[in-house]
C-alpha cells in the first residue's frame, strides 16, 4: 500500500465534495457532472485516504461512465423479476434477498444495482412488514440474506430489530449481511454493531472487498472484532479490469482475508450493469486467473469464480473446468495444465 493521504471530512458525497478535496480533476468537471447526475456519488474518508490507484478506481467517477452499452442494463441480475414484495427477492426456494436500506457508506462505480442504491434510504416500514410477512408465510425460507444497499449502513438499533424479527420465524435459520462496511467504514462495527450482529438466529456476514489495499490498520480491525465475537465470515469480490484482474493481486488479497478469519467465497464476473465496460474483463481472462490461483494457493484461499446470468436466472460457477468427458474417460486437467485420463470403476 502507498502511504495515507491526509484526512478527509467523514463522507464525501458529491462531485463538488471531491473536486474541492482534490480527489476529482476539476477540469473534468464538465463530463464528471453527467456521470454524478446518473449515478450516485459517495467515498469515506477510509478509503478516500488510501493512497492507492486501484482503490481510487473504484468509488471515484469516471467519464467512461457515459459510455452505456447496448447490452449493459438497469437490472442486470433481475432483482424486481423475482420480487414478491417490494425490497424482497425470492429467486431460489430456500432464500430470500431483503434490501433492508437502499444507502450505503460509498459508491462503487462498478455496482449491479448502481440504478437504485442511494434511491430512498431505509425501506419504508409498512414495505418491511410486508417482506416479514412473506417469508414467515414461506416455510421454504431457510435463508435471509440482507444487502440492498449496504444493511451496515442501518444503525444497529435497526439492524437488532430486523433480527428479533426474523427470529421468531422458526424456519429461517440463517441471516446473512451482506456489507463493504467493515472496510470502508470500519468505525461503524463498534459494540453496538456487534451486539445487534449476535442476535438470533446464526449470523454469517459477506464482506465485499476487492482489494488488499482496502484493508487498513482499522479495517483490519473491524474484521478482528467481527471474528472475534464469532461471528463467521465469507468475500464477496468483483473482478475488475485495472483493479484486480491478475492472480497476484488476488492471491494477496485473498492470503490477507484467510489471516483475518474471512472465507474468501465468490469472484464475480462483473455485471452488464450501465456504464461500466471499462471495468469488465472477459470471462476468459477470468478463468485464466483463476487456473493461475488454483496452482499458486491452497483451495481454502480460492472463490468460486460466477457470473450472475444477465435477466435474473440465478448464479453458475464459470470454471475453469477441469474435468471433461472423452473417449477412453475422464480428461483431467491438473494445476500445471498437464492432462490425464480418470475412468469410473465398472
Ligand atoms: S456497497 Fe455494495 S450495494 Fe453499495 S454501491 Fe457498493 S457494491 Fe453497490
Amino acid at each position: 500500500m502507498n502511504s495515507p493521504k491526509p484526512p478527509f471530512p467523514a463522507s464525501l458525497n458529491s462531485l463538488d465534495d471531491l473536486i474541492a478535496a482534490g480527489l476529482a480533476p476539476a477540469d473534468q468537471a464538465q463530463d464528471l457532472a453527467q456521470v454524478a447526475e446518473r449515478f450516485r456519488i459517495r467515498i469515506t474518508s477510509e478509503m478516500a485516504g488510501v493512497a492507492s490507484a486501484a482503490v481510487a478506481a473504484q468509488f471515484l467517477p469516471d467519464a467512461q461512465e457515459l459510455n452505456i452499452r447496448p447490452e449493459e442494463m438497469a437490472d442486470p441480475i433481475g432483482d424486481t423479476a423475482h420480487s414478491p414484495t417490494y425490497g424482497l427477492t425470492h429467486r431460489y426456494p430456500d432464500r430470500v434477498i431483503l434490501a433492508a436500506t437502499h444507502a450505503c457508506e460509498v459508491y462503487c462505480r462498478f455496482c449491479f444495482r448502481r440504478e437504485v442504491v442511494g434511491a430512498n434510504a431505509a425501506l419504508p416500514a409498512d414495505d418491511m412488514s410486508a417482506a416479514l410477512d412473506y417469508i414467515a408465510a414461506t416455510p421454504a425460507i431457510w435463508e435471509v440474506i440482507l444487502t440492498g444497499g449496504d444493511p451496515m449502513s442501518l444503525s444497529p438499533r435497526r439492524i437488532e430489530s430486523i433480527m428479533a424479527r426474523l427470529s421468531d420465524i422458526p424456519h429461517v435459520q440463517i441471516v446473512r449481511l451482506h456489507t463493504r462496511v467493515p472496510v470502508v467504514a470500519p468505525q461503524r462495527i463498534d459494540a453496538a454493531m456487534i451486539a445487534a450482529l449476535r442476535a438470533r438466529p446464526t449470523v454469517y456476514v459477506g464482506v465485499h472487498t476487492n482489494h488488499a489495499d482496502e484493508l487498513t490498520p482499522a479495517a483490519r480491525a473491524a474484521l478482528r472484532r467481527i471474528a472475534d465475537a464469532g461471528i463467521p465470515m465469507v468475500s464477496q469480490t468483483v473482478l475488475l479490469r485495472g483493479v484486480n484482474d491478475n492472480a497476484a493481486t488476488l492471491e494477496t488479497l485473498f492470503r490477507a482475508l484467510l489471516t483475518l478469519r474471512v472465507q474468501p467465497y465468490y469472484l464475480h464476473h462483473c455485471d452488464l450493469a450501465q456504464g461500466t465496460s471499462h471495468f469488465r474483463t472477459t470471462i476468459a481472462a477470468g478463468q485464466a486467473i483463476m487456473a493461475q490461483l488454483r496452482g499458486r494457493m491452497s483451495g481454502m484461499g480460492v472463490p468460486t469464480y460466477v457470473l450472475d446470468i444477465p435477466g435474473g436466472f440465478g448464479k453458475v460457477p464459470i470454471g475453469p473446468d477441469y474435468l471433461q468427458q472423452g473417449a477412453a474417460g475422464y480428461v483431467v486437467t491438473d494445476w500445471q495444465g498437464n492432462q490425464h485420463i480418470y475412468r469410473d470403476p465398472e
